[in-house]
């Protein structure tokens, strides 16, 4: 027979209900909450507190909406507020009631500001290390990569800042004058816009992001974030975020050192693609004794630009005890000048041979005639770049290009590709967030239990806690025992009703 639904009649009491129940017994937010510490916030950002006044919504929460906003890609903070009543495993997550009183969106905001990004940092790097606790990271070889973020700014709101100091108005004075003074507080210019249009141009609304362009796609105003992801389990034991413009070989070393800073263990081997192929890294790589398994920079653009056409550097032959090139047309190039900030030496043939060589069309454009560059370290150089176009090499970079599509790819899940926020600090968060959220379900996924290896680490922690609940729970039973013995008989009575 057909059933019906009755009339609904809404009651004024619901008795019957136990979150804990309702909640099953495999939703992911379960295991996130039985594997993963909130509590150690309460010691991270203690200090940003005071000591009297009105009660903060406790850290943990925060954290826990800030990690929900993330996890379920809700669109906004004020609408993660209003959907947290009506989603009973939200509510459980929280550690909430069915009645209780659900903060305002804004402490979500004031609380970024008050605890800074260091607390958010923190919670990344314990995830990794809870990782590497359970044997989900290898950490000898590293891959990186770096994908952009589009900032939450319009093209609109960039402005010339040179045309527009004819008619100064007071909303640019004002913002002239923060990044004035961010600048003089700002000790590391690792972050820093040094491209020629973001010294011309920026953006009145996040004045961090940069007007970048990528393949022939229209340029707009970006964030990049540059990833370290280690090769065992695919976990992200590294993470920066930069504005757009900065390329992509500048945050290799920073990569490394956060890697065995957050793993604890050296690396052997950086396989990243050929933007990081800089003398640079090579040498970096070759100082720290880690295999550099990418190819350089310098031979991918080989035969392109100025450079089509004419004879390869390979085609001249180094004499090392004289110090001098012999080029194809067994004329000799010699040593004339020193590059201070490149640290390469200049050879060159004189302007008159190349002038009247048969092979001159093949070899230069210039009209000075053909040169060669020599760095100081060539020696250790070439033994890099053939150890970077070894097979083991070319197997990784080939491991590389789906390992990091991969790691950003499920990062999309998490609406990584755009800022939430506005400011690079603000990013940098969000970029936390998504890391950690995307190493917490390789955690919790790949690894049986994985809550031993936290508790092995936290155990003196976690009875300290034990003990001042015990003791919470007397005074709240004590201040407010009416609702407190509501629950406890909930709690208690239902799952032998
Ligand atoms: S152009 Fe100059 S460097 Fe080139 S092959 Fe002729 S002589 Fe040699």
């Amino acid at each position: 027979m057909m059933g019906r639904q009755p009339k609904v009649q809404n009651k004024l009491f619901y008795t019957a209900i136990n979150l804990e129940q309702r909640v099953r017994k495999n939703h992911i937010l379960r295991k996130i909450k039985r594997n993963i510490d909130f509590d150690f916030i309460y010691n991270e950002v203690k200090d940003t507190y005071g000591l009297n006044g009105n009660e903060s919504v406790a850290p943990p929460v925060i954290l826990k909406m800030m990690l929900l906003l993330i996890f379920y890609n809700v669109r906004s903070e004020r609408e993660l507020i209003l959907t947290i009543p009506e989603r009973i495993d939200w509510l459980w997550f929280l550690e909430y009631d069915i009645d209780d009183d659900i903060p305002n969106h804004s402490v979500l905001s004031k609380a970024r500001a008050r605890w800074g990004v260091e607390a958010f940092k923190t919670f990344f790097e314990r995830i990794v290390w809870q990782c590497v606790q359970a044997g989900l990271v290898d950490g000898s070889k590293i891959f990186m990569d770096s994908s952009m973020v589009q900032a939450d700014a319009s093209n609109n709101s960039v402005v010339n800042k040179e045309s527009l100091k004819r008619y100064l108005n007071s909303s640019y004075q004002i913002l002239e004058s923060r990044l004035e003074q961010e600048q003089q507080t700002c000790s590391s210019d690792d972050h820093r816009k040094s491209g020629a249009a973001n010294s011309k141009y920026v953006s009145t609304t996040d004045p961090d992001a940069s007007v970048t362009r990528r393949g022939s796609g229209k340029s707009t105003l970006k964030y990049q974030i540059h990833r370290g992801v280690d090769s065992k389990r695919e976990v992200i034991t590294a993470t920066e975020v930069t504005p757009g413009e900065v390329h992509e070989s500048h945050r290799l070393k920073s990569l490394i050192d956060t890697h065995e800073k957050n793993t604890e263990t050296s690396v052997e081997t950086a396989v990243a693609d050929s933007k990081y192929g800089s003398i640079e890294n090579y040498l970096t790589c070759r100082d720290r004794d880690i295999k550099a398994h990418f190819s350089s920079l310098e031979q991918t653009q080989k035969g392109t630009g100025t450079k089509k056409g004419i004879f390869a550097k390979e085609a001249f032959s180094y004499d090392a005890v004289n110090d001098i090139f012999i080029c194809p047309a067994g004329q000799i190039l010699k040593r004339r000048k020193y590059y201070e900030k490149r640290k390469h030496y200049e050879y060159k043939a004189s302007p008159k041979t190349c002038n009247n060589c048969k092979l001159r069309d093949q070899c230069t454009k210039a009209k000075s005639g053909r040169t060669l560059k020599r760095h100081v370290r060539q020696d250790d150089l070439d033994s890099m770049l053939k150890q970077a176009n070894s097979s083991e090499s070319k197997k990784d970079i080939k491991t590389r290009q789906h390992l990091m599509e991969r790691s950003f790819a499920r990062g999309t899940r998490y609406g990584y590709q755009r800022a939430r926020w506005r400011r690079l600090w603000r990013v940098e968060i969000q970029e936390y967030l998504t890391a950690a959220i995307q190493n917490i379900m390789i955690l919790v996924k790949d690894v049986k239990e994985p809550a031993a290896a936290l508790q092995m680490r936290v155990a003196p922690k976690a009875v300290e806690q034990a003990t001042c609940g015990l003791l919470d729970l007397f005074n709240l039973l004590a201040s407010n025992s009416a609702r407190y013995c509501r629950t406890l008989v909930q709690s208690f009575a239902l799952p032998y009703c």
